[in-house]
């Protein structure tokens, strides 16, 4: 018997992945990581075409962002390529599935890339100066402690605690989670560079994307909001016409982070804002999905643990597992009915996407 469509393994979902691509007919491509996973395997994003090489209305669709969310996303992509959705693009038009374009994340269950770096704050221009986020420094030494005793993580948590019982719950979300560009062992790092996984992001739109004319986007997340739900986060700010197009194609529940009714803090430098800067040639339309896991607490002690045991411990080590089983479970639930809403509110996403690339006149 076939297993179903998620793995427990980045090494297993690449499997998956490849399988049903091939089966599907997509043209496949690869990129190679310099680093090995933790099982010493390589580590790769890969990329399914499927439709007309010259399409111009290109639905894209990426896993992996965020490494350790790509266990939803990965899942959600297999799906969609083995339950034959590819008969849902019309004449015209392509589907671009990207697997694990932070390959390192995924496989050694973190959220950022090699470099420590959240890959949707790594899209700014490095030329300029660099958000600032002053406050951070205030709560740097709480959320990343020398060490991680349960003396330390309680002590910890009560300084961030206190500071949202100050300053309010979003306020202190806002200051951890929006981003810094001043501690490159702390949280939500945006770099000082570009990373591989940015890198190679912009080489696939070079590579891949450079003839499309209209083009949609949907980045698969999880660890926000309620468990199950997914979110539909539009990047482009309110009031601008990829904003009201967004919202056209995938209805007036989808929010926007900087226009403060989503669950996600207000970010500089995720990928989906730059895109279509770098996709000028282009109408791009893109939301993230934002799957829902456990509360925002448990998702943050699960993040500031891994921190913590890449920045000071040994993520190999027998001490590394309960930290590895913990951020795994923030953000990806076990259940049959997590993965199920999963699978619906994925299939719907899409199909809203391949309806609203169709609308247009090119
Ligand atoms: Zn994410």
């Amino acid at each position: 018997m076939r297993s179903g469509p998620f793995s427990a393994s980045y090494a297993e979902a690449r499997g998956k992945f490849l399988e049903a691509a091939g089966a599907a007919g997509a043209a496949l491509s690869a990129y190679e990581h310099p680093e090995r996973g933790p099982d010493d395997g390589p580590l790769t994003t890969d990329c399914a075409w499927i439709g007309p090489a010259d399409a111009r209305h290109v639905l894209v669709m990426v896993s992996g962002t965020h490494g350790v969310e790509g266990y939803c996303g990965s899942g959600a992509q297999v799906d969609w390529l083995r339950r034959g959705e590819a008969a849902q693009l019309r004449p015209g038009q392509a589907a671009l599935l990207v697997h694990a374009i932070n390959p390192y994340g995924f496989a050694w269950r973190r959220r950022v890339t090699h470099e420590n770096v959240d890959l949707n704050r790594n899209f700014v221009d490095f030329d300029q100066p660099l958000p600032g986020n002053p406050e951070y420094a205030k709560l740097a030494a709480a959320v990343k402690p020398a060490d991680w005793s349960e003396a330390s993580q309680a002590a910890s948590r009560r300084v961030i605690l206190d500071y949202a019982k100050t300053h309010g719950f979003r306020a202190m979300a806002q200051v951890i989670s929006g981003g810094q560009y001043t501690h490159p062992d702390g949280v939500f790092y945006g770099g000082l560079g570009p990373t591989w996984s940015r890198r190679t992001l912009e080489a696939i739109m070079r590579d891949l994307l450079s003839r499309a004319t209209d083009i949609g986007i949907i980045d698969y997340h999880t660890g926000l909001g309620p468990e199950g739900y997914a979110e539909q986060i539009i990047s482009a700010h309110p009031g601008t016409p990829e904003h009201a197009r967004a919202q056209a194609w995938h209805g007036l529940a989808a929010t926007s982070h900087s226009g403060g009714d989503s669950v996600s803090a207000a970010i500089a430098g995720d990928w989906l804002g730059a895109a279509p800067r770098r996709l000028a040639h282009a109408r791009v339309t893109g939301i993230a999905l934002e799957y829902g896991t456990v509360d925002s607490t448990r998702v943050l002690d699960a993040v500031r643990a891994d921190n913590w045991l890449h920045a000071h411990g040994d993520p190999t080590s027998p001490e590394a597992r309960p930290i590895k089983q913990q951020i795994r479970d923030a953000f990806y639930i076990d259940t049959d009915v997590w993965r199920g809403m999963v699978l619906g509110q994925s299939l719907i996403a899409v199909r809203q996407a391949l309806a609203g690339l169709s609308q247009s006149g090119a």
